[in-house]
Order: structure tokens, then sequence, then C-alpha cells
């Protein structure tokens, strides 16, 4: 259940700026995207107030947390360790995050007194779905994905089944 909405976007939308993320760190196709290196070399960059936190496995409930309105990415120590290994459910959380963290500045997220709705919300308007997107779009966009089977996608780009899943059908339709 979303408690807030975001300014709409639809997956274009969101494509374009992971892709502006990638060709700023001049790896616009790279299969195996170092999610990790967006927090240590690109976001500094593009935002000098910019901190990432770790937080102790046993402090957090959340696998990481973003805030931007306070220009901090908090991860799980377990997750950020996770994330440098390759494990895709962890990188998977830290582009997550990082796609909050872009993506849903004060001024495109408020909170919506649909809170506890039974309707969901349009996907499109969904801050969860939109970082999902944008997670997905970063780690196997299409000009990577080209030519590649689920099982290539998820080895050579380091995202799980699901994920690249999503990104073929997306490419394919
Ligand atoms: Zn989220």
């Amino acid at each position: 259940m979303s408690y807030y909405i975001a300014a709409p976007m639809s997956r274009n939308d969101i494509s374009a700026i992971t892709n502006i993320i990638r060709d700023a760190c001049g790896l616009t196709k790279e299969k195996y995207f170092r999610v990790v290196d967006v927090l240590e070399l690109f976001l500094p960059s593009f935002d000098s107030d910019f901190v990432m936190e770790i937080a102790d496995v046993h402090a957090m409930r959340e696998e990481g947390m973003a805030y931007p309105e306070n220009h901090v990415i908090v991860l799980r120590q377990d997750v950020y360790e996770g994330a440098i290994k390759g494990n895709s459910r962890d990188r998977f959380t830290v582009a997550h995050e990082i796609g909050h963290y872009i993506l849903h500045t004060p001024n495109r997220i408020q909170r919506t007194g649909l809170a506890r709705s039974k309707e969901r919300l349009k996907a499109y308007l969904d801050p969860e779905w939109q970082a999902n997107t944008f997670a997905g779009e970063l780690l196997a966009p299409l000009q990577v994905i080209s030519g590649l089977t689920i099982e290539e996608i998820s080895r050579e780009c380091g995202v799980s089944k699901k994920t690249a899943e999503i990104q073929l059908r997306i490419k394919n339709r």
C-alpha cells in the first residue's frame, strides 16, 4: 500500500534519467553496472551535500532508505556488502534507493489522502513502481540486454531472473 504519490513518470521518462547516469559514468553499454559506484562516485559529484550512511544490521529493519530532503541514503551493512559482492537482490535494492533519491525530491512527492484506500495507486504515480522501474532500467537497460536470454541477462547484468524477464518483456513489447 502506497502512502505517497509521486509526480507522474513513465518508464521512458525514467529510462531517460538512468541513461544520463550511465552516460555520465561512462558506462552506457556496460553489461555489469557497478551500482555502488553511483553512491561513491556519481552522486557525490552531482550533489556535493550527498552522504551515504551504513547502518548496523541490528539497527535497521529496512534494507535501505533514501532521504533526498536531507541528501542521505542509508543502507544496511549486509545490503551494502552484498551489492559490492554482486548479490542481485542487494544490487537491486541499492539501485531502488538511488531511484528514490533522484526521483523523489520534496517537490516531486506528497502524502496522499488515499493512504488506506483499497484502490491501488496508478503505477506511474506510485513512488515504489517508479523506484523499481528506475532500478531495472539502470541495471539492465534495453541497449545492454539486446540479443540476450533471461539467463544471460541475469548472469551478465547481475540482476534476478525476474528483473531480467521484466526488462526483456518491455523490450519486446
Ligand atoms: Zn522504495
